[in-house]
């Protein structure tokens, strides 16, 4: 019978999949996952290998699409191996959106179970959960404007994955500790409003990213927009400026009151750029001067004029810089 399991968040339920799931199967040690997945899968991946598990990575093109013929390829070669496929439904950094549905199908054929990783997709995304065939999927109420410290894991089998918390029999025995009710109630009432206005996020973001595009695109040298032509979310937008570090736009940025993010990550003490960007073939300078923008609800026209201004003078001072 199919679950659902509170968590602390999205990073403990894709840790409670992949590492119960490790536990649980001892003999079956081959496990599969894209390379653009998110850290919260990436390291438990790593962690994993010390343990003895055989990860297989399914790379991306340049658009950041997965190729399904790849990871049909690699399962065949699984055998009894084969334990378990983790694709997610919605890249952070990209927006790029995951054939779930399909890649679940193949990896059934392959006697292999399958997760996804659905945090950018809640509240955008059609979330059938029955019907996409999924073993497991994993979500945060702070994506969708819950309150942080709750998420959730969708688990068909409970059977299939040792717990990770040992104590109390809360959550069908999956995850010991008293529940964080006013969380989980946050995350109901949140997801209950998203599911409301999902056409409008759609339509809304959808209208601002195609013109902030437009006018970054017309109004400045040198842009390069990320995954275009893939199927994306609209309100997530990546893009690079060459030869502009994306640490000092970002600090431009909001001294000019603009919160962008970029998908870089700080390891031994310096910035490494993002593995998603370099995992799609983005030459590592571009990478290092790319930033991710979120569009939401409540952003304005006014805003997104704005922020194309406020990138234009911050690109313009910093290349003046060079
Ligand atoms: N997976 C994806 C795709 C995410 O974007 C995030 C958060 O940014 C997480 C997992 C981790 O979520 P949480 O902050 O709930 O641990």
């Amino acid at each position: 019978m199919d679950t659902l399991i509170f968590t602390s968040s999205a990073t403990e339920a894709n840790n409670l999949v992949l590492r119960g799931h490790f536990e649980s199967s001892p003999k079956r040690r081959a496990y599969v996952v894209s390379r653009v997945e998110h850290p919260s899968v990436l390291r438990v991946m790593e962690a994993l290998k010390a343990k003895g598990a055989h990860v297989h990575y399914v790379g991306v093109d340049r658009k950041g699409e997965i190729d399904l013929d790849a990871l049909r390829e690699t399962l065949k070669n699984l055998g009894q191996e084969g334990a378990l496929v983790s694709l997610m439904a919605v890249n952070n950094e990209t927006g790029v959106c995951y054939p779930v549905s399909e890649a679940a199908t193949i990896a059934h054929e392959y006697g292999m179970l399958f997760h996804t990783d659905a945090v950018q997709g809640l509240g955008k995304l059609e979330l059938d959960l029955g019907g996409m065939g999924v073993d497991f999927a994993s979500f945060s109420a702070h994506k969708i404007g819950g309150p942080k410290g709750v998420g959730l894991l969708y688990i068909k089998n409970k059977r299939s994955i040792e717990p990770l918390l040992l104590g109390g029999s809360q959550e069908y025995g999956l995850r010991a500790s008293t529940e964080n009710v006013a969380g989980a109630v946050g995350l109901a009432k949140a997801m209950e409003l998203a599911l409301k206005r999902r056409e409008a996020f759609l339509r809304h973001t959808g209208a601002l990213k195609e013109a902030l595009i437009q006018r970054l695109t017309s109004s400045i040298e040198g842009v390069w927009v990320h995954a275009e032509g893939a199927l994306t979310l609209p309100s997530t937008l990546n893009v690079g400026f060459e030869g502009v570090p994306a640490d000092a736009l970002l600090m431009g940025l909001d001294l000019e009151g603009y919160a962008v993010s970029s998908g870089s990550a700080c390891s031994s003490g310096k910035m490494e750029p993002s593995h998603v960007l370099l995992a799609m073939g983005v030459p590592r300078a571009l990478a290092q001067s790319s930033v991710r923008i979120s569009l939401s609800l409540t952003t304005t026209d006014e805003e997104i004029l704005g922020l194309s201004e406020a990138m234009e003078r911050v690109v313009e001072r910093l290349r003046s810089l060079r």
